[in-house]
């Protein structure tokens, strides 16, 4: 399960049961508690030792004395009123991250997510219930993107897998008996390729079948577009974690302005990175492209995206921006947004135009945990 070259775990808390079993019998405890602990972390999201009633008094306590704690706690709930529920999760240090959790089937629109067992991801009724939910991996985001309230507030530093970990068991527990938990999305604040180690075990321990046993094929990974670990990726899961990527642009000049990322990974390389992504069959890549008015949403940039993609097994999400204060970018009008969204049929691309769930609590990628917070806002835009 977890590859000889994966960094060890950092903490008690994201040990793996084999990690565990080690541990437990340096200790000198039967091997079984190993997989009892990770029960009680990984199936009901307890990390708090003292909790874990069928543990000996002695095993618990030398769990406390090792550090075994909660790594975080939801700070705020706020709902919106199309039933997305975004949380403000505090990690020990205070520094606070999001996490959103989207309903999905309650309206018949397309919709961003790789949803499980729905190649296209269109919402229908058949997933009446079921959530999705955003998860953040870092605090911050170094990767800059013009439009992006996280990029603007930089980089204060990565989570640990227990704390990423520990953010979807807290939605999971938020959503109760009012949803099930069926999709996993890294597209919350930070970049999680950039926090590569932490991410990939995290995504190890929440497909664990011992622990909340979500198939990886429920779980999409949306990058800014850093091929090396594109690549690392495609190698450590064959495939088959879902992977969304951000290309905003379709051309070179225009994406190295929106997403500085590009100067670094240009459009060419990135998408021969997609191109090498093992994608299984009957699944597709999903292609993320925010519309900004008047930068990137004109009709030859619609043909220039078309032929970018041309041949790719990728379904198209249009994102019209959603306003960042100060940045002066503007989502187009509607017209415009239809007009992009056409030539991209017309050319044989599954395009979807994604509904802005939850605009009223600001579930823009780093838009709550921002919120209160006075920023200096850089942008060549404005
Ligand atoms: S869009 Fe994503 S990668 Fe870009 S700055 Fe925001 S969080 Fe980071």
């Amino acid at each position: 399960m977890l590859r000889t070259d994966a960094p060890p775990a950092s903490s008690l808390a994201e040990q793996l049961p084999e990690e565990w079993e080690q541990t437990i019998h340096e200790w000198g405890e039967p091997r079984y508690r190993a997989l009892q602990i990770f029960r009680w972390i990984h199936q009901r999201g307890v990390f708090d030792p003292g909790l874990m009633s069928d543990l000996p008094k002695r095993l618990r306590e030398r769990l406390a004395q090792e550090g075994l704690a909660e790594p975080a706690r939801i700070a705020e709930t706020h709902a919106s009123a199309d039933g997305t529920q975004k949380l403000l999760v505090e990690l020990a240090d205070q520094k606070r991250v999001e996490t959103v959790l989207i309903p999905r089937g309650s309206v018949a629109s397309e919709d961003i997510f790789a949803v499980p067992g729905d190649d296209d991801g269109v919402v229908g009724s058949s997933h009446t219930g079921e959530v999705t939910q955003c998860v953040s991996s870092q605090v911050g985001c170094a990767m800059g993107c013009a439009f992006c309230a996280s990029g603007i507030a930089g980089l204060k530093r990565n989570m640990s897998a227990a704390e990423i970990v520990s953010q979807v068991l807290l939605g999971r527990t938020a959503l109760g008996d009012s949803g099930r938990l069926a999709g996993l999305v890294f597209m919350g604040m930070g970049e999680p390729l950039h926090n590569y180690a932490a991410v990939t075990r995290a995504i190890r321990l929440l497909s664990h079948p011992e622990g909340l046993g979500m198939s990886l094929r429920r779980m999409t990974v949306s990058t800014s577009g850093l091929v090396p670990e594109i690549d690392r990726l495609a190698r450590d899961f064959q495939g088959q974690v879902q992977l969304a990527v951000s290309v905003h642009a379709s051309d070179t000049a225009t994406r190295s302005r929106l997403m500085p990322v590009n100067k670094k990974y240009p459009l060419p390389e990135l998408i021969a990175a997609v191109r090498r992504y093992p994608v299984p069959r009957r699944r597709r890549l999903t292609i993320e492209y925010t519309l900004v008015r008047d930068i990137n949403d004109s009709q030859e940039a619609a043909r220039e995206l078309a032929r970018l993609l041309d041949g790719l097994r990728a379904k198209v999400n249009l994102i019209p921006m959603n306003p960042v204060a100060g940045t002066g970018l503007q989502a187009p009008d509607d017209d415009v947004v239809e007009r992009f969204q056409r030539v991209l049929r017309d050319a044989g691309l599954d395009t979807f135009l994604r509904k802005r769930k939850g605009d009223d609590i600001a579930a823009a990628c780093g838009q709550l945990a921002l919120h209160g917070e006075s920023r200096k806002v850089k942008s060549e835009f404005v």
